[in-house]
């Protein structure tokens, strides 16, 4: 399987690790040509604003657009911001996914935690649940059109997000030694 990992900044090697330890060589992501002949592609954690900002430079925001209009593409954090269609503020957005999203939305004192959560999509999710880490995370604020609410908080704000082969997390499963998020996102791309 191909998979491509885009590497302009932020945790992308943390994604190599698990692809590896899956059985898949991942591909860094770097230019557009580096797209072809991939089946899926993940988006990093990192900061979002110079994710976007480098992407638009190497001239790769249109061309990842194109992609995940036909194959899938999952963001885990900041890359769920990139996928979104709107962030609240001005930054460059691939617009792919009808969510909104608010950037650092838990706030300073909580900028970062950790949360056990039941995901019956994930293989065993409701009786092993899955350790999500959040770093300064965005919340999903809004779910509208195809989109579809993947996982809440217990109480109730929205950390996940699918629609169709496209995938979103504020959270970083690529920080845990949990594959089971990675293996969704392989079916996902074999779907
Ligand atoms: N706070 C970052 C942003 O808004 C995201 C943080 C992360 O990816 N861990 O871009």
């Amino acid at each position: 399987m191909n998979i491509g990992v885009l590497s302009l900044q932020g945790d992308f090697i943390e994604h190599y690790q698990v692809l590896q330890a899956l059985g898949v060589t991942p591909r860094m992501v770097r230019l557009p040509k580096d797209l072809e002949g991939l089946q899926g592609l993940i988006l990093p954690g990192g900061e979002s604003t110079t994710i976007g900002k480098l992407a638009t430079a190497f001239d790769l925001m249109e061309p990842i657009r194109q992609f995940g209009k036909s194959h899938a593409i999952w963001g885990t954090c900041a890359g769920a911001i990139l996928l979104s269609k709107d962030a609240e503020r001005d930054q460059p957005l691939l617009n792919l996914m009808d969510i909104t999203v608010a950037r650092n939305a838990f706030g300073r004192q909580v900028d970062s935690f950790e949360v056990d959560l039941p995901a019956s999509f994930l293989q065993d999710g409701l009786e092993m649940p899955f350790h999500a880490v959040f770093i300064r995370a965005p919340i999903i604020r809004s779910v509208t059109g195809e989109a579809e609410i993947l996982l809440t908080l217990p109480d109730g704000q929205i950390i996940a997000a699918q629609q169709g082969n496209l995938l979103a997390t504020s959270f970083h499963p690529e920080l845990t030694d949990d594959y089971r998020f990675h293996q969704y996102f392989l079916e996902l791309v074999r779907s």
